[in-house]
């Protein structure tokens, strides 16, 4: 299928279509309320939504994909992964394929390819009902770098009687293509909006949104969300100073960031990697601004005491 098709876009369109099937599962376990909340650690949910998700999307993938690394945030069996025949998915999404591959991408192998997957990001908020927090990550890297994903909100549209047969959004982005589903919105001009976690905030998360003495800090749930929010225009900043983000969190948001000509980094200002053997936690926390430009400015100002209080946590995990 599509076999001059490059990889990269070729995974592309099958996330596109794939996170929409996902969707749906979602939806429905919404509304049938069985959730079957279990806590993976300390204020760490998962649901029977984020699971059936990461089976949907995993299953897909690895159908059409078999030779490429794919990581999802749950830990599931292998016989999970016999699903209803109905949840795998194999549409291609054609006005994902009908763009050019960037020329430094076209060549890109199975091998030099890591896909991440979050099933659903902002569970907390889910559980609490807060709807339009949740989205569904799939991130590509390539050689340890966000290079692209999909970005899916199931719940888009779901508080307007008049759209309900337009329910959920998917975007999309690839670095050297541009983002596609979301218009880039600029923040208001003279202020600035931070936003940062609703539920897993501490101390130094606090100091250091503080520190960006902010005109307003808006408290929301998800990786997925909190960049979307930066992108369209509503925070100038995600501030995160804190251990906790894994890889599925930041690997497509990042990459329809710097799509779009916004940066995400650690709270350090280091880029942040992505390889399959290592650790998959963000140690140093992280910072996603919608204009590469003021990212320094916004990082300069992490006071240096959270920077080495964060650090000297990272060490002592290994
Ligand atoms: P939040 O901004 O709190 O919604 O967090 C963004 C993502 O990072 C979500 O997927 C959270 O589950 C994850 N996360 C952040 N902090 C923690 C933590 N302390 N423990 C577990 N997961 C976390
Ligand atoms: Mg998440
Ligand atoms: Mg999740």
């Amino acid at each position: 299928m599509h076999p001059n098709v490059p990889l990269v876009l070729r995974l592309l369109a099958s996330s596109h279509s794939i996170s929409q099937k996902a969707g749906s599962i979602i939806r429905d376990i919404m509304h049938s309320g069985q959730l079957n909340i279990v806590d993976k650690g300390f204020n760490d949910l998962q649901t029977e939504a984020d699971r059936s998700s990461q089976r949907c999307i995993i299953r897909s993938l690895m159908n059409q994909f078999p030779k490429v690394s794919i990581i999802g945030e749950e830990n599931l069996e292998k016989k999970d992964y016999d699903v209803p025949s109905d949840w795998i998915v194999d549409r291609l999404e054609e006005s994902v394929l009908s763009h050019r591959c960037p020329d430094e991408l076209q060549n890109v192998q199975d091998e030099d390819v890591v896909v991440w997957v979050d099933p659903l990001d902002g569970t907390s908020e889910f559980t609490q009902g807060l709807l339009d927090h949740v989205t569904i990550l799939i991130g590509l890297s390539v050689k340890g770098k966000a290079i692209g994903g999909v970005i899916h909100q199931p719940f888009f549209n779901h508080n307007k009687a008049e759209e309900q047969s337009n329910l959920g959004r998917t975007i999309w982005g690839l670095m050297g293509l541009g983002a596609f589903g979301v218009q880039k919105v600029s923040p208001p001009v003279g202020k600035l909006i931070v936003t940062t976690t609703r539920s897993h905030s501490n101390d130094l998360i606090n100091k250091s949104v503080e520190a960006l003495s902010p005109d307003s800090v808006l408290r929301v749930g998800g990786a997925g969300n909190k960049v979307l929010q930066v992108i369209e225009g509503k925070a100038h900043v995600y501030a995160f100073a804190s251990r906790g983000c894994k890889k599925w969190d930041t690997c497509a948001p990042e990459g329809i960031l710097h799509a779009l000509g916004g940066q995400l980094t650690d709270i350090l200002g280091n880029s942040l990697t992505y390889i399959k053997n290592e650790n998959f936690t963000n140690e140093l926390g992280v910072l996603a601004s919608h204009s590469a430009a003021n990212h320094l400015e916004y990082q300069s100002k992490i006071p240096a005491e959270v920077k080495e209080r964060l650090f000297a946590k990272s060490q002592s995990c290994f």
